[in-house]
């Protein structure tokens, strides 16, 4: 369609003029070249420039971050992964900008009510968005090329004409630039969180933002080449006589309609399948009208549009792409080695609480793929088509096992825990209660948290939360540690029952702590606040001190749990009396009320070395105290769970310089 000419080049508009049968060395010729090197310039030259330096800048950024990864991957492999000591500088930088929100102390809850709820970014992100706001905001409103009206060959004596037409212009030519930095921040395999290191979730912020400053830009070209059309009388001729007008408009009304579906409490917060599925149709339709928008006009101006349409589109064919990847090499057995040809998920239902266990029985052989590739507070997106065609939902990997099939090859078993809701979840546990479906899956995915760099790790979890934070326990206690290491984990449930989505994983972190080495220090605190459809069982050791005291657990760290009015003392006691109903077991069932206080009170029962503690304790949990009293400087703080907790955690970390990570399970 275009030479490929910039609109700005002189031979290019003198070519024109002589086209126009305008003669070289008239007054005319001179009017007719100057004013439209000042349209290209104006309209084109500033705004191509302007978008290339943030499509750079954004570049430079993203290495920059990922370059200072880089210096702290290889300063921490020459400390042999030792800890190092923060200095004052980062405290102050964590506490005033990468980790306190912008406006208030709230940064995962919500400010306002109904459609005007909005979440505070935090201030390195408003920062960010700053710059890029300034950097539109400059050449939008700055470096105009003013030419005498009476020159003006395209509009004479009509300021107003040329002005908005110079604005509608820019404005078009941002939006456009910014839209390969829109789709490269959509994707799950985006090179940014690559190379930065950072989660989905900020991802989704900038991505929001960036749409919202698209879309803005759209509207602004939309309203400003209105106004000049209106001016000029010619806004109705416009409509019938050039066939990519009316889809200006169209692409606009799109975006705009894009912008008002992807805010939260419009749909994404209620029905988020319904949201991706509008918005994913949405986007592919916005972009093909603006696509022949641009194409259709035929012009030397849109060169560039046309090659920031298509970067935009690679880069969302490239998330596509890898995640088809990932799903093919994770959920089907490619080398065609076992009967099983894909993954095959098991759904069954804890008793007593809203929460199903999802285990994914791969189908090839274990392979190193499978074994590496799982990391600590990774996530992998479930994929079920005979429930929902193309939407996936994630989910926090709670335990990686290796199983034996009945002729003997390892296979890899992947289990997840979700809460019911009102979606995918509710049809699982509506429909597909002990019974078996095709689940692909898509990943790992999360941030790579360089946890056992840390000597003192704080995991706090609220709910369902506690499946991303078991699978940071699972991987910060080593099974040949080489240096002591404390890990404390708090979690506030509502039952007691819910323990039963830990039981297997803290049975196994107990395993792995070997007798007569000392080195590693595991203590639970549980913090059950309501009755649950069972009574909470009594333990006679539990004493009202602080969660994380020592002294709550008994010299010998022997606990006593009495549960329906028997007092349990003993294992095998338990173990009669229970129906034996768990898989653990061996049998049916997820847990039977019995078998999961057995299986507490043989992990709350001591360790030969002390080293693992589990208290239980009916109330609320005081995180501010358990913060202040027992996080340092040099801990770090992991948490996961609801908004209000986590916003309680951040600020209470922040204050005593601990190391802060969350992960809200939103975006
Ligand atoms: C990184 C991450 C890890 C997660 N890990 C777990 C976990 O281990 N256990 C668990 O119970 N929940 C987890 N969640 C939340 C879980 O994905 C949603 O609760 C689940 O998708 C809800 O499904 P639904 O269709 O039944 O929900 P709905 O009733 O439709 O929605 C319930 C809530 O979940 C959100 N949601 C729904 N679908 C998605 C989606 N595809 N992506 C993001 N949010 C969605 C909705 O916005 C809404 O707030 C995680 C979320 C994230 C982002």
């Amino acid at each position: 369609m275009t030479n490929g000419v910039r609109p700005w080049s002189t031979a290019g508009i003198e070519k024109k003029a002589a086209k126009g049968g305008y003669k070289k060395g008239t007054i005319e010729y001179d009017n007719f070249v100057q004013t439209n090197l000042a349209k290209a310039y104006n309209s084109f030259k500033v705004p191509t420039i302007a978008g290339y330096v943030i499509l750079g800048g954004f570049g430079l950024l993203v290495l920059a971050v990922g370059l200072y990864r880089l210096i702290c991957f290889l300063a921490n492999r020459r400390r042999n992964g030792l800890p190092s000591k923060k200095t004052k500088l980062e405290n102050v930088i964590q506490k005033s900008v990468t980790k306190k929100p912008f406006v208030g102390e709230r940064h995962a809850q919500e400010y306002g009510k109904g459609l005007f709820t909005f979440r505070s970014p935090l201030r390195i992100h408003v920062i960010v968005l700053f710059f890029l706001f300034l950097a539109n905001i400059i050449p939008l409103t700055a470096f105009y090329q003013i030419l005498d009206p009476a020159k003006n060959t395209s509009w004479p004596n009509n300021r107003y004409a040329a002005q908005s037409r110079y604005f509608a212009d820019r404005s078009s030519v941002l939006a456009v630039a910014q839209l390969p930095i829109l789709f490269l921040l959509s994707g799950r395999n985006s090179p940014v969180v690559f190379v930065t290191g950072c989660s989905f979730n900020t991802l989704m912020l900038y991505h929001r933002w960036i749409g919202r400053l698209v879309a803005v830009l759209a509207l602004l070209h939309g309203i400003a080449y209105t106004a000049y059309l209106v001016n000029l009388g010619k806004y109705t001729q416009y409509w019938w006589k050039y066939n990519w007008f009316p889809l200006g408009p169209v692409a606009l009304i799109m975006f705009v309609f894009i912008i008002f579906t992807a805010h939260r409490p419009v749909i994404r917060k209620y029905a988020y399948d319904v949201f991706i599925a509008v918005h994913v149709l949405l986007v592919i339709a916005a972009i093909a009208t603006l696509h022949w928008h641009v194409y259709l006009m035929d012009s030397a101006s849109c060169h560039d549009f046309i090659i920031w349409i298509y970067v935009a589109i690679a880069f969302w064919a490239f998330d596509r792409a890898v995640r088809l990847l990932r799903l093919v090499l994770f959920s089907f057995d490619v080398r065609l080695k076992t009967k099983q040809r894909w993954s095959v998920g098991k759904v069954e239902r804890f008793d007593n609480i809203n929460v199903l266990r999802i285990t994914v029985d791969l189908p090839a052989p274990s392979s190193a793929l499978h074994t590496s590739v799982a990391y600590a507070g990774s996530h992998f997106y479930l994929y079920m088509p005979q429930i929902q065609a193309l939407t996936s939902h994630p989910f926090s990997l709670v335990q990686h096992r290796i199983t034996q099939d009945e002729q003997g090859q390892c296979k890899d078993q992947l289990v997840f825990c979700a809460s019911i809701h009102k979606g995918i979840t509710r049809v699982l546990n509506a429909k597909w209660q002990n019974k078996t479906l095709p689940i692909f899956l898509d990943g790992p995915y999360g941030v790579r948290h360089n946890i056992l760099s840390f000597d003192d790790v704080f995991l706090f979890a609220a709910g369902i939360g506690i499946t991303h934070i078991l699978s940071l326990l699972d991987g910060v206690v080593e099974p040949n540690p080489t240096r002591s290491k404390n890990v404390h984990l708090v979690w506030c449930i509502r039952s007691i029952e819910m323990m039963a989505v830990a039981i297997e994983v803290l049975e196994d972190v107990k395993a792995r702590l070997k007798v007569g080495e000392a080195l590693q220090h595991v203590s639970i605190s549980v913090f059950v606040t309501g009755q649950g459809t069972i009574p909470l069982p009594v333990l006679d050791n539990e004493k009202r001190s602080s969660p994380l005291d020592e002294k709550a657990v008994t010299p010998s760290g022997d606990m006593t749990i009495t549960y329906a009015g028997t007092t349990l003392t003993s294992n095998d006691a338990i173990m009669a009396k229970s129906n034996n109903t768990c898989i653990h077991e061996g049998k049916e069932g997820l847990n039977s009320e019995n078998d999961l206080f057995a299986r507490l009170q043989r992990i709350a029962g001591s360790h030969p070395s002390s080293q693992f503690e589990l208290t239980i304790n009916q109330r609320r949990a005081d995180i501010q105290q358990i913060i202040s009293e027992q996080v340092t400087g040099q801990s770090a703080v992991f948490a996961c769970g609801s908004d209000v907790f986590l916003d309680q955690i951040r600020n209470a970390s922040l204050q005593v310089d601990a190391s802060y990570f969350e992960e809200p399970f939103s975006w």
